[in-house]
């Protein structure tokens, strides 16, 4: 076996593949920017919390101990990651006609249910904004003499105060994004709110006193607050979606510069997934019944093809979601636990040519080392899985391993959770189960007639018989 392959990691803020050095020895602290907790995540929102997990694997896997945090923004965010629009959260309160805080807990718990459907782990804390706002009023303080300028609409952040404001995204400090037009007053376009004053004519569920006089944090002020609480500043990798990498990273980063004092972006390194797309808009929330993870699970698909579906695409690659694809990722997965029974069936003999499994462990390090490379890894899992070794016990181990880095959960699956069982189903599996045993015993006595009646009542009811399936699917509920 080679020597491990030092971690290489994409850094947005220098466009470049950089090793990774942690800042304290042996540890990876981590904080992902979450959801904000308005209505459900759409699948594309789960594909960022596919990569931070991936991430926070490939940390575990290389030996680091990895404190991860991900918030949770239940204030603040607007409908525009700038200073425009309404706040989504007072928003949905408002169409629901209920209480901000109940929006929150629902929707958070939604999310929670699909990194759980998703095998993300847990991370070390879930950092929820609104528990934060005394933290974030004193962090404004800290800034707001050198750094900020108060309107009546409340307290800026002056970007033109820190060194290469907007570098991350690569941005021209002027903005010339039409945005200086939201606010009046403002000195320069991208300057950004700290903290939102309620207007006199507006109420507002969630609502703190501060220096700046009653109102709401601005949501780019929560994650240098929980960052810095949690992980202390500068701590080592901050991830997110692309989009991040334009406003809201930006944003952070020139609050950690203005609170440390430093030219330091607060990270060493700042790591972004791009978007998972999808051609009819249906992942638009707005779109009435958009892609989130349960409308997967409805339609029949284990959520795990999904998450199979990430990996197969390189995380700073676009991904396109269609249904085809879905269920590709669905018969891949399938195929790997059949891989994983096959390995733990003690009769089966051995078939081919013994390898070495030390290969496989280089190969797999290599490619999770090299900017979390997870469709090579994916080749080497499946590659380890059909291969065979002198020690079946020690080869099962591995498999093991590389399964625990990607989180497929093959040892847990069987081939019967990967069936395809859409919720609109107007027949049972056992009834499906039960047809079938009578058209077997139709057959056996050669009544063809009767096993074709079987068959077609069977395709009415939306089963497709799959005589032979070499998946062993023997039937199939049309989606
Ligand atoms: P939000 O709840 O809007 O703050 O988004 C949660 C996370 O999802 C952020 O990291 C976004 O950058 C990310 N995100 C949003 N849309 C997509 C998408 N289509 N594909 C991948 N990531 C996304
Ligand atoms: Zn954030």
């Amino acid at each position: 076996m080679k020597t491990a392959a030092p971690l290489m990691l994409f850094n947005s803020l220098t466009r470049t593949l950089e090793p990774f050095v942690p800042l304290h020895v042996g540890e990876a602290r981590v904080y992902t920017c979450g959801p904000t907790v308005y209505n459900y995540p759409h699948i594309g929102n789960m594909r960022a919390y596919v990569f931070a997990d991936t991430l926070g694997r490939v940390l575990s896997y290389k030996g680091y101990k990895v404190t991860h945090v991900i918030n949770i923004t239940d204030v603040g965010h607007l409908t525009d990651d700038a200073d425009a629009g309404e706040d989504k959260m007072e928003k949905m309160a408002a169409e629901k006609a209920q209480s901000i805080w109940d929006i929150a807990r629902h929707y958070t718990e939604a999310y929670w249910a699909d990194v759980k459907a998703l095998n993300i782990r847990q991370p070390a804390h879930w950092s929820i904004a609104t528990d934060y706002v005394p933290q974030m009023i004193e962090f404004a303080k800290s800034i707001a003499d050198t750094h900020c300028y108060l309107l009546d609409s409340g307290l800026y952040f002056d970007t033109s105060t820190v060194a290469n404001y907007g570098a991350l995204a690569r941005a021209r400090t002027d903005g010339g994004e039409g945005r200086i037009e939201e606010v009046a007053g403002k000195r320069h376009a991208a300057d950004f709110a700290i903290w939102r004053k309620t207007p006199a004519s507006e109420t507002r569920q969630m609502e703190w006193d501060s220096p700046w006089g009653r109102g709401a944090p601005g949501w780019h002020l929560e994650c240098s607050v929980m960052s810095e609480a949690l992980l202390g500043l500068p701590f080592d990798i901050h991830t997110g979606g692309i989009d991040h990498r334009e406003i809201h990273h930006p944003n952070e980063i020139a609050q950690n510069q203005a609170r440390c004092h430093s030219d330091d972006s607060g990270a060493r390194y700042w790591m972004h997934n791009n978007f998972l797309i999808e051609r009819s808009g249906k992942m638009s929330k707005s779109a009435g019944e958009f892609l989130r993870l349960q409308l997967l699970i409805d339609k029949g698909f284990h959520p795990l093809a999904y998450r199979l579906m990430c990996l197969q695409a390189h995380y700073r690659s676009e991904l396109e979601f269609s249904w085809e694809n879905l269920a590709a990722a669905l018969v891949r997965l399938k195929r790997m636990v059949m891989g994983v029974t096959r390995l733990r069936d003690i009769t089966a003999a051995h078939k081919g040519p013994v390898v070495e499994l030390a290969n496989f462990v280089d190969q797999f390090d290599s490619a999770v080392s090299n900017d979390l490379n997870t469709p090579e890894a994916l080749l080497v899992l499946e590659a380890a899985l059909a291969s065979s070794a002198k020690d079946r016990e020690v080869q099962i181990a591995l498999v093991q391993k590389l399964d625990s880095v990607l989180g497929l959960n093959l040892f847990s699956l069987t081939r019967a959770d990967l069936r395809i069982r859409p919720k609109s189903a107007v027949i049972t599996e056992a009834e499906i189960e039960a047809a079938l045993a009578d058209r077997r015993e139709a057959r056996a006595a050669k009544d063809f007639a009767k096993s074709d009646a079987i068959r077609d009542d069977l395709i009415a009811k939306g089963v497709e018989v799959m005589d032979g399936d070499p998946l062993g699917w023997d039937w199939k509920l049309e989606i």
